[in-house]
């Protein structure tokens, strides 16, 4: 098949789950075309994707306390990833307020990513760029004029608000004490954990499954729990072995199947179901996945056949 068909197919099959435009998709093909492209990235992309998913999934009173870092407020507004090799897009109705949420402002008191920084602000976009790992990170409008844009790194009308940290204000001991406390990462976790930040907002085509936002389920997902967002989440453990867990959407066995899907899952990711838990597993690396819904109420088929007897 020629090489352009392949390329056409490979990025028809992402944005299906993704909701990317199909030039959004297409530019997030690694150059074998045959791959989806998620989890093809720089080293650096990939250590600040795991730091991502370790502040966006702390929150409230169950989190660890990444939680204080207060990205994780991020989940309500409608949001979706474009992860490409050397970038991260979050694409969003509301740029301005996204932004405000990750990048660290100058008082020390509120710090969202140690060490993140702004190097672009308009309107329309922001790019930071976070000087441990020195990947980029860009939010921008959701539509098709957005999705288009390229950031100059920094655009020549960029105008940063006084409270924002420019890329040239290293890193203060807050910070550093902050980033210090995050706990380490074998190399195939940091892949794990970086594939399930990237995966947050994808839902299947035949609507068997959808992570959504990880806010609230999209009309026609059989959600099975209630949500109980206001307790929080941990997502924390050490090298190999990570556990996440939660209250509410999205199902763990949507998470799971987010990871694994034969088609926008990690490669070589296989999951166990093990009780009342399911354990993703990717090389030597090991993320259980605890909604603790289902231990009070068992398994989400049996949560919904219950429901579907009552009905
Ligand atoms: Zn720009």
């Amino acid at each position: 098949m020629p090489s352009g068909s392949v390329q056409r197919r490979t990025a028809k099959a992402r944005l299906r789950y993704s909701g990317e435009f199909f030039h959004e998709a297409e530019a997030g093909l690694p150059r074998d075309k045959t791959d989806h492209g998620l989890d093809t990235c720089t080293s650096e992309q990939q250590a600040l994707r795991a730091l991502l998913a370790i502040a966006v999934f702390n929150s409230d009173g169950l989190g660890a306390p990444p939680r204080d870092w207060g990205i994780h407020v991020i989940r309500v507004y409608t949001l979706r990833m474009s992860a490409r090799f050397n970038d991260l897009h979050i694409a969003t109705d509301c740029p301005w307020n996204v932004s405000r949420r990750i990048n660290t402002p100058r008082a020390d008191s509120a710090y969202r990513i140690p060490g993140l920084r702004t190097l672009c602000h308009r309107f329309d976009h922001t790019t930071l760029r976070h000087l441990p790992t020195r990947a980029f990170l860009l939010v921008r409008f959701n539509h098709e004029e957005g999705s288009r844009l390229v950031c100059g790194r920094p655009c020549p009308d960029s105008d940063l608000d006084k409270d924002m940290l420019p890329v040239d204000h290293p890193m203060g001991p807050q910070e550093i004490s902050e980033l210090a406390t995050v706990p380490p990462m074998s190399p195939a976790a940091q892949t794990l954990l970086a594939a399930l930040l990237v995966r947050m907002a994808l839902q299947a085509p035949d609507g068997t499954w959808a992570t959504a936002g990880w806010h609230y389920p999209p009309r026609d997902i059989p959600n099975a729990f209630p949500n109980q967002n206001e307790i929080g989440k941990a997502l924390w453990g050490a090298n190999d072995h990570w556990s996440l867990r939660w209250y509410g959407f999205p199902n763990p066995e949507f998470v799971a199947a987010a990871l694994t899907d034969p088609v926008i899952g990690l490669a070589g990711a296989t999951v166990e179901d093990v009780g009342n838990d399911f354990v993703v597993s990717y090389r030597s690396a090991r993320l259980r996945l605890v909604e603790h819904n289902r231990h009070m109420l068992g398994s989400t088929q049996a949560v919904l056949q219950a429901l579907e007897r009552q009905e």
